[in-house]
């Protein structure tokens, strides 16, 4: 099938070839991850790392790039499916591991120009952040908050922004860390003490596709805004997001105090940091 014409609608404003030939990592082909990717595929980003190890299950369609005919199919080959019947012309790697115990992880991260943290959980974003801290290698991040209340994201460069670790001990210290805990990755326990009334609501959606997706649209942003620094020209379109950490509230619900909020901020690497402290 010819791709003449693909991206018609979008190249008189955008060049779309400025990133055919930069690889790009997404680490954890999830909701976030996924979507991430295919909003890269579609704005014209051609070569793909995939790192995942787990299956698509049912439950996982309703929030998912890839439906019902993935289910039972490794999430890197369904995402990498998707990819292509979107473009063609991808060229896709695909890796069915677990992060923390990838062998070839700092080799890869080394040869992406950005790598996309769509990961769910703290040990396998630092063992990335570490990584991409070692081989000075951009990352990019996005955490939706449990219940979908909003989240964040985040990008790391070398030298310029704070690593993982910096971000993290900067947020401690703010009202986006009080009893905010990532989508799915709250104990029955803690839901029972923290969102004591809402119980049956947390179990049953926690977050929609929509929620996740005002982040992914964040996280996107920021990964093709890295991409525009390392690109040979920056698409002109594209004019440098100045900050590097955003955090969004979808609802009215604490740490947010209203719907759709949105805090700004630039992260510089921060002093003693043991991640990436003898770097700066
Ligand atoms: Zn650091």
């Amino acid at each position: 099938m010819t791709t003449e014409g693909l991206f018609a609608r979008v190249e008189r404003l955008y060049d779309v070839e400025a990133f055919r030939d930069l690889w790009v990592l997404i680490a954890g082909c999830g909701s976030g991850g996924g979507q991430v990717a295919l909003q890269l595929a579609m704005s014209g980003v051609r070569k793909f790392i995939l790192v995942d190890m787990d299956k698509l299950e049912i439950e996982n369609v309703i929030r998912h790039v890839c439906g019902l005919r993935y289910v039972g199919w490794r999430k890197t080959a369904a995402l990498a499916d998707v990819l292509s019947d979107r473009n063609p012309e991808v060229e896709i790697r695909t890796f069915d591991d677990d992060v923390l115990e990838w062998s070839g992880l700092e080799g890869e991260v080394e040869r992406s120009s950005v790598v996309v943290i769509g990961t769910d959980n703290e040990p396998s974003r630092y063992r990335l952040n570490e990584a991409c801290v070692k081989t000075g290698t951009p990352f990019t991040v996005g955490r939706v908050f449990t219940r979908g209340i909003g989240g964040e994201a985040y990008a790391y460069r070398s030298g310029t922004a704070g690593c993982l670790a910096c971000l993290e001990g900067f947020l401690e210290r703010t009202r986006f860390r009080e009893g905010v805990r990532e989508i799915d990755l709250a104990t029955e326990d803690e839901r029972q003490k923290v969102y004591d009334l809402e119980i049956e609501e947390i179990k049953d959606s926690p977050g929609l596709a929509v929620d996740i997706g005002f982040i992914a649209a964040f996280h996107t942003r920021l990964t093709l805004d890295v991409l525009g620094d390392t690109a040979k020209e920056r698409p002109k379109f594209m004019t440098p997001i100045e900050q590097n950490y955003f955090v969004w509230g979808n609802r009215r619900v604490h740490p947010f105090s209203k719907n759709f909020e949105l805090q700004r901020m630039s992260l510089q690497p921060q002093e003693g940091c043991m991640v990436c402290g003898e770097q700066v």
